[in-house]
């Protein structure tokens, strides 16, 4: 069973109007997939979409992954599959400790039907070790785990956690949507080098960036490039490179034979 996220003719409306028209895209597992493309390509539609967001219609396509069309499957049943998406947890949680709220992820992936929660939550003792592992190899400082979810964190801050919860949860395939202009070098830093050190051979990244300056930090094995809700081209990091360099308007002109 190949661990592949196979995209197929994807179809999505949002407010009624059509936004990605038909998108293909395979995620393999073993490779750092970035998708770039110019602001209102559809980067985030698709990144909600694969998360199974409410306001995201799906018109037509498939998502396949592990066998299943995820799209038939609620958020937190994708999640459960190996899913991670770092953009869907709430953005801010009053009185909900770091250490906390990543117990919680940490069980609900441990949830079986039929079973009380108490029966499968991880030990106390077990996890503990867990959240220690896992902050001293992304050497973070343990004072971050008994900060309150997400109250006055920077944008850094934002994706320590993001990194964290994926370094504890272990997903075999990643998608993060580096939407946010405000990530300063720093934070940018943090998600590469989380990233490098998350990332294994049995692991799929899907990285979704307008910064051709993230792919600096994180070497992406393939490049796909989004326009007007569709992939209209494909090929290694020296792509990510060429965009730097040219821009997206020759793909444009190229694809759509004008360079409005
Ligand atoms: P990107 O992430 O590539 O910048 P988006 O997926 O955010 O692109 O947006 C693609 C298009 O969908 C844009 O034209 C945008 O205006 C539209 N869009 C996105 N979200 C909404 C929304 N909630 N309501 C109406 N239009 C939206
Ligand atoms: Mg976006």
């Amino acid at each position: 069973m190949s661990n592949d996220l196979v995209i197929k003719d994807l179809r999505v409306n949002v407010a009624d109007k059509e936004i990605l028209k038909g998108l293909n895209l395979t995620i393999k597992q073993g490779t750092i997939h970035a998708v770039m493309g110019p602001n209102g390509s559809g980067k985030s539609t698709l990144a909600y979409t694969i998360a199974g967001h409410p306001n995201y219609e799906v018109t037509g396509g498939e998502i396949w992954y592990k066998g299943e069309n995820i799209l038939e499957l609620e958020a937190d049943e994708r999640s459960r599959l190996g899913l991670f998406l770092a953009f869907q947890y709430p953005v801010s949680v009053p009185g909900v400790s770091v250490a906390n709220f990543l117990r919680a992820a940490v069980n609900a992936h441990r949830a079986e039907e039929g079973k009380d929660a108490k029966q499968t939550a991880i030990p106390i003792a077990q996890y503990r070790k867990l959240l220690r592992e896992n902050m001293a190899s992304l050497q973070m400082d343990d004072t971050f785990a008994r900060r309150y979810l997400n109250e006055g964190f920077s944008g850094g801050e934002k994706k320590r956690l993001e990194i964290l919860q994926m370094s504890v949860l272990k997903p075999q395939m990643a998608v993060m949507d580096e939407t946010d202009s405000g990530l300063d070098i720093d934070a940018l830093r943090i998600v590469s080098d989380g990233v490098n050190k998350i990332f294994t051979p049995e692991m799929g990244v899907l990285v979704i960036t307008h910064y051709q300056r993230l792919l600096n930090y994180i070497k992406p094995h393939v490049v796909s490039v989004m326009m007007e809700g569709q992939i209209v081209r494909e090929g290694g990091p020296e792509l990510a490179l060429e965009l730097e360099d040219k821009g997206y308007d020759w793909i444009r002109e190229e694809v759509f034979g004008n360079a409005s």
